[in-house]
């Protein structure tokens, strides 16, 4: 599996039409195709496997890249957890991808969801079953998870006789997960970092999150010594602890700025450094999905 990919989540879509762009993200694509990504991380509720599709399609017709030496990820949305519903509902993922497999298929959440947001009893033992069968079917080359907590894995792995390829989870320097991460390191799963800036960015960080930002001194000096970014140095932060991170970015420059980071290796102090400013402080917790007996996360 590549270890770098790129994130095609537009968040929480605006209200007014049109804030959307048609094209960001298959643009987003073909840079990314362009500089080298060969993994792309996509899912159902993010309504761009569209645009993903179109873009990978063209690269291939112009013969700039090889279907499969690309790495596609997409994901089932929670209003699909029934055992009979994952094959459908990848089905539809893939004609709107215009792709014949996808190279990882993830279940998003362990909590299953009717599309009016209620919940309902869907035990992710049965969902897995339908997402076995798809592999099986050759529509997922692998399948795994997303946003399960240590607990869900472990009874995932003894209740079934296929192990999950891979963990999707929040891992930026507030949230660095080191007793997840070394549970998957010891059962061979990969780890795939979302939201890999976590509160870098001033205009994204919410009043209550932890420092560092991406102007603080320090980070600015370590960028600087190697000729980086901040940005840049966090990705490779990440790297470094062995998780894949998949930064979303619509901007060229910054497509091509964020994947250049394999030509130099952090220091076991500024390792140290980056390790301090792990809080346990998540981005991305959806508190209204508290009452789902499947809610992965801490509620306090
Ligand atoms: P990221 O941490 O990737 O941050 C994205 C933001 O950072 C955008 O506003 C982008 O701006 C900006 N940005 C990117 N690169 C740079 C740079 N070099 N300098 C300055 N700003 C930059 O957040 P996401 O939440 O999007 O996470 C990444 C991906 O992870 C998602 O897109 C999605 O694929 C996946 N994900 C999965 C989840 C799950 O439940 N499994 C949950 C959340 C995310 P701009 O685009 O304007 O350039």
């Amino acid at each position: 599996m590549p270890g770098f990919g790129l994130g095609t989540w537009l968040g929480i879509k605006k209200e007014t039409p049109g804030d959307v762009k048609k094209n960001e993200i298959e643009n987003a694509v073909q840079w990314a195709i362009d500089a080298g990504y060969k993994h792309i991380d996509t899912a159902s509720i993010y309504d761009t496997e569209d645009q993903v599709g179109k873009a990978i399609n063209k690269k291939v017709a112009e013969g700039a890249v090889k279907r499969e030496d690309l790495f596609v990820t997409t994901k089932l949305w929670n209003d699909a957890h029934a055992r009979d519903a994952v094959v459908p509902t990848l089905r539809k993922s893939l004609e709107k991808l215009n792709l014949d497999y996808v190279d990882l298929y993830l279940i998003h959440w362990p909590i299953a969801q009717f599309s009016n947001g209620t919940f309902y009893d869907a035990d992710y033992l049965e969902t897995w079953k339908g997402m076995i069968e798809a592999k099986k079917l050759g529509l997922a080359k692998s399948i795994g998870v997303s946003n399960f907590n240590q607990q869900m894995l472990e009874r995932l792995i003894s209740k079934s006789s296929v192990k999950p390829a891979v963990l999707q989870v929040e891992i930026n320097l507030n949230l660095q997960q080191p007793a997840l991460r070394e549970y998957c390191r010891q059962r061979n799963i990969v780890v795939t970092g979302y939201t890999p800036f976590g509160s870098i960015f001033p205009n994204k960080a919410r009043s209550d999150a932890p420092p560092p930002r991406v102007d603080d001194p320090t980070l600015v000096q370590i960028a600087n010594k190697y000729n980086k970014t901040v940005p840049q140095i966090v990705l490779r932060y990440l790297v470094e602890l062995n998780v894949i991170p998949i930064p979303k970015t619509v901007t060229k420059s910054r497509v091509e700025q964020n994947i250049d980071i394999f030509d130099f290796q952090l220091t076991h102090e500024e390792n140290d450094l980056f390790k301090s400013y792990d809080k346990n402080y998540r981005t991305i917790a959806p508190k209204a999905w508290m009452d789902s007996p499947y809610y992965p996360f801490e509620k306090n």
